[in-house]
């Protein structure tokens, strides 16, 4: 999903800070931004066909289908964002997005497969077969237009609507980072730059466009991307765009839950989690984002720092072993010492084990999807897998049978294992269940019984007599 920002401030900054001109020409400068024109060639390299890695072989061939119509009916159409930059790298694009001076309905009319998407900020989305291609009308300075229709911020400096269009330069400076406004022009392979992005993208430097203050201010989510992009592309943040974060991030509270939701999917379900939890850390971002995470490691909760690395280590695996990955499971990493220590608090005040950790659970969810919006799938799930907890240990009779065939099974005894591996003891717990899986059914009987034997052995009264006239709390 793309979101741009109102930026006239930061059009004037960066008109400052890549021209430098001359007294008599600031006039000139000032009345052309008042207009929102743009010279044409200032400050915009192209770098040739030969001159760069991005090979059009690597290019979705959608996107080029959805590039060529473009042309043919006499729009600029180019190639902008992670295709490029990740195409240049080397790397591999998740996604291709078109740029064009088409507006939404325009590229509506063009594509029979595509559908005008969002109001605070529109795009087409064109569809071949499974993949879609977002298609978003070169945006312009909002300052321009008072037609709040179009254009609309908070009190705070926050984007609220974002329909003004423009031309390609205006909708580059209005990009977050430099090395994501670089423009691939399929007609001739050449990749136009209006900020710098290629020298940054060489030297691997994230680099906010413009005044990052204004631009975080904007929109907060940038501090996240900021992180993100560091993290996944291995680049270092530029100290001006760094500088600003710490002590912006709770701006990062009055973004809509359900798109911080969007967030924490890339922030730790794109194969570079474990550097990005470090980052958003290091840059206090993390306490804004999942507080009960924060609080655990701040508070030295049993565990807590091991297994969220531990939790982020295994996601990143899995996502390059390519094996699926639940969202769910993160939640139930990052939340599992904030309801361990929850339930332990309600125990004390005299719950019942079970129901204080259904309390705890519901607590610790409720407090989060404050923060982030949680799909109840991804909730129960999480839940789920808690609960199993602390059913893994209780194997007699035909419960290890049942468990091995319950559908969150795995999530569950994979949760045990992570657990065992950051240093809690079980006595083998784990270890127990990779084999009991290997085993058939006799195996199975047998080990259940050697473990019942075990037990009888070691406690041959367990049952406690129960006092008349009580009945057993459900
Ligand atoms: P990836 O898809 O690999 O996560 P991306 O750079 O393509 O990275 P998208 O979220 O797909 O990120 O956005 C596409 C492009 O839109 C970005 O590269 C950037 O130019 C622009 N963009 C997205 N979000 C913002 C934002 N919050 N502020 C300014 N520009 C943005
Ligand atoms: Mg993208």
């Amino acid at each position: 999903m793309i979101h741009f920002a109102p930026d006239s401030k930061n059009t004037q900054a960066l008109t400052k800070q890549c021209q430098t001109p001359h007294k008599h020409q600031s006039h000139i400068i000032i009345l052309k931004q008042l207009f929102n024109i743009v010279t044409p060639g200032a400050n915009h390299t192209i770098t040739p066909k030969e001159r760069h890695h991005l090979q059009r072989r690597h290019v979705s061939r959608a996107a080029l289908k959805v590039m060529a119509a473009l042309h043919e009916d006499g729009f600029q159409g180019y190639l902008v964002g992670g295709g490029v930059r990740d195409s240049l790298l080397n790397g591999h694009p998740k996604d291709f997005d078109v740029a064009t001076d088409a507006t939404p309905e325009q590229v509506r009319r063009l594509f029979r497969n595509s559908r005008i998407i969002g109001r605070r900020f529109k795009i087409v989305h064109v569809r071949f077969g499974r993949e879609i291609i977002e298609v978003t009308t070169f945006r312009a300075n909002h300052e321009a237009s008072a037609d709040t229709k179009r254009s609309k911020q908070s009190e705070e400096g926050m984007l609220l609507r974002d329909n003004v269009f423009g031309d390609i330069r205006s909708d580059a400076i209005r990009r977050d980072f430099t090395v994501n406004a670089l423009y691939y022009n399929s007609e001739d392979d050449s990749i136009h730059d209006f900020t710098g992005g290629m020298k940054d993208l060489q030297k691997r430097k994230l680099r906010m466009i413009g005044n990052p203050k204004i631009r975080y201010q904007e929109d907060p989510v940038r501090m996240l991307r900021a992180v993100r992009f560091a993290a996944k592309l291995d680049f270092e943040i530029d100290t001006k765009t760094a500088a600003p974060i710490r002590k912006m991030a709770p701006l990062l509270r009055n973004i809509p839950a359900a798109r911080l939701f969007d967030e924490i999917l890339k922030l730790f379900m794109s194969g570079y989690a474990q550097p990005t939890f470090a980052k958003l850390r290091e840059y206090q971002l993390l306490e804004h984002l999942i507080p009960a995470a924060e609080e655990a490691i701040v508070n030295e909760r049993p565990f807590a720092l091991p297994l969220f690395e531990q939790g982020m280590i295994n996601t990143d695996k899995r996502i390059h072993n390519d094996q699926r990955v639940t969202p769910a499971f993160i939640i139930a990493t990052l939340l599992w010492p904030a309801v361990v220590a929850e339930q332990a608090r309600l125990e004390q005040g005299g719950e019942a084990a079970a129901r204080a950790h259904n309390l705890a659970a519901h607590n610790v969810i409720g407090q989060q999807i404050q923060h982030t919006a949680i799909p109840k799938r991804f909730t129960q799930f999480a839940r789920e897998i808690w609960e199993l907890q602390a059913r893994l240990p209780m194997r007699s009779g035909k419960r290890a049978e049942r468990l091995v065939e319950n559908p969150r099974f795995r999530a569950a005894y994979d949760f045990l294992l992570m657990r065992e591996e950051v240093g809690e003891d079980h006595k083998g717990l784990g270890k127990w269940w990779t084999i009991y899986q290997t085993k058939d059914e006799a195996g199975r009987s047998v080990m259940v019984e050697k473990l019942q034997h075990g037990s009888q052995k070691r406690r041959p009264n367990r049952r406690r007599k129960r006092p008349k006239n009580t009945t057993e709390n459900s």
